[in-house]
């Protein structure tokens, strides 16, 4: 007779100890952890994956939009993928080498003495009280713990503070629907001079119409999937290629199995239908065809936790200062691509007006040990929109180290670390915190 539940006891090893544990090698992550050990912490990265970077390789996520403050350490990751940079916001349009960044990203860790953990899911959190002491891993020897002073949640998901038990929201207002997920793929064989559409924002002209109303159009005739109107192609470092970033489902939870099932198995298929669209009806693509897909679905958004502050909408319209303010100046659109429907859900995304981020939306309410980072920080849906993109997770990742590592050297919690010993570490590598 098959049981609901099975109860499983086992006593596991405790592998090893550090002073900070990063889990999750995303933009968030691997910034996070080279921040840490950068401080003298002796530092981890623990990885699901094979390949460091998250959405940076494993999702073939390009071009890296937003901006943050001069002197952070997006600069010297831009700079060491070999982006032409650029003030403006995403102005390059430009992708990234991806296969590149997979060396980059493991030499950006090592020379800072990140030792990696690859392949290695964490499935559960050691907890004493409030307080995360421990994370599960899981190799092929079986489970084993990693025991850290600190930890830094960079898992995107933010799974361990999950399993911790820290509070969370999902979705927008009213449905709790999140953002759609997306498989990215690139083609080659595209002429030179065939257009480039960054998204919906860009107004891309074609054949006498908006580019988008254009679309749109075949998307209904059935020429491209059910909602997957917004054809964005973008330039990438190699001549004749582009990234497109169009496939897409919809009320897909990125936390439960049979979701991510169907939406792998969905947008895989979708991508041939895109490809015979860009063939047939847009000029300079008739020869294109796949040279690589992403290795994995792109997620842009599952559970946000509640943290001592949560951002909200109205901080990014005014550009709103916080005394404990680690990310200055972070600036992209309010980007939510339709959770219910094909493009935009606000018609044009809203403008910010360049904005911080303070130390109190990277600290969970209620469980210590721990510090989030990336896009599971403490803020609405809309405000997530914005923040998600991978600079300004970069920045946020750099601080949330910082704070692990001196949560971890003082032997205190990170809610108890002064917001401005983190500030002076970054003000010391160069970084723009205030006007
Ligand atoms: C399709 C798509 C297109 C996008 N387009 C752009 C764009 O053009 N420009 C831009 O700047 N941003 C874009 N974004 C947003 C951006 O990519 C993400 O919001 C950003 O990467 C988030 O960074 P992160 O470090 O928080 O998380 P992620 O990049 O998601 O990294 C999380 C890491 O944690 C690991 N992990 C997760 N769970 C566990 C676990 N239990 N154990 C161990 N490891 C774990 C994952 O494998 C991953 O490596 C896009 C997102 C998507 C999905």
């Amino acid at each position: 007779m098959a049981m609901d539940t099975v109860s499983y006891q086992k006593s596991l090893k405790v592998a090893a100890s550090y002073d900070v544990i990063v889990i999750g090698s995303g933009p968030a992550g691997i910034c996070a952890a080279v921040s840490a050990a950068r401080l003298g912490a002796k530092t981890a990265l623990v990885e699901r994956y094979g390949t460091l970077g998250g959405n940076l390789t494993n999702g073939a996520v390009s071009p890296i939009l937003g901006s943050v403050a001069k002197g952070t350490l997006r600069d010297e990751l831009v700079e060491r993928l070999g982006v032409p940079d650029s003030d403006e916001i995403g102005a390059t349009q430009q992708s990234h080498d991806i296969e590149l960044a997979k060396r980059v990203l493991v030499e950006f860790a090592h020379e800072a003495g990140v030792k990696l953990y690859l392949q290695t899911p964490v499935v559960d959190t050691i907890t004493q009280g409030d307080k995360v002491t421990g994370i599960v891993i899981g190799q092929k020897t079986g489970m084993c713990i990693l025991q850290a002073k600190a930890f830094v949640d960079a898992s995107g998901d933010g799974d361990v503070a999950y399993y911790a038990g820290a509070e969370y929201e999902m979705g927008r207002d009213g449905d709790s629907l999140v953002q759609p997920v997306t498989l990215m793929f690139r083609v080659q064989g595209v002429e030179e001079d065939a257009l480039t559409c960054i998204g919906e924002v860009d107004y891309v002209e074609y054949k006498g119409e908006r580019f988008l109303d254009y679309t749109t159009r075949h998307c209904k005739e059935g020429h491209l999937p059910p909602n997957a109107a917004s054809v964005r192609s973008f330039r990438t470092l190699v001549p004749g290629e582009r990234l497109i970033n169009t496939t897409q489902a919809n009320g897909i939870s990125a936390l439960l199995s049979d979701d991510i099932e169907k939406a792998e198995v969905d947008l895989r298929k979708q991508i041939d239908q895109v490809v015979e669209f860009l063939r047939k009806y847009v000029d300079g693509y008739q020869n294109c065809f796949v040279k690589s897909t992403a290795n994995t679905l792109g997620v842009r958004e599952t559970r946000r936790f509640m943290g001592l502050y949560q951002l909200h909408d109205e901080d990014l319209r005014h550009g709103r200062r916080f005394e404990d303010v680690v990310v200055h100046k972070a600036s992209f659109i309010v980007d939510i691509h339709n959770p219910s429907g094909s493009a935009q859900a606000e018609g044009v995304p809203e403008e910010v007006t360049p904005y911080d981020i303070p130390l109190r939306c990277l600290i969970p309410k209620r469980v210590d040990g721990l510090v989030l980072s990336g896009r599971n920080i403490s803020g609405t849906h809309r405000a997530h929109a914005s923040y998600r993109v991978m600079s300004i997770c970069m920045a946020i990742g750099e601080a949330s180290g910082i704070t692990a590592a001196l949560a971890a050297q003082k032997g205190i919690e990170p809610r108890q670390v002064d917001y401005r010993d983190v500030q002076k570490v970054l003000l010391e590598r160069g970084v723009n915190l205030f006007e």
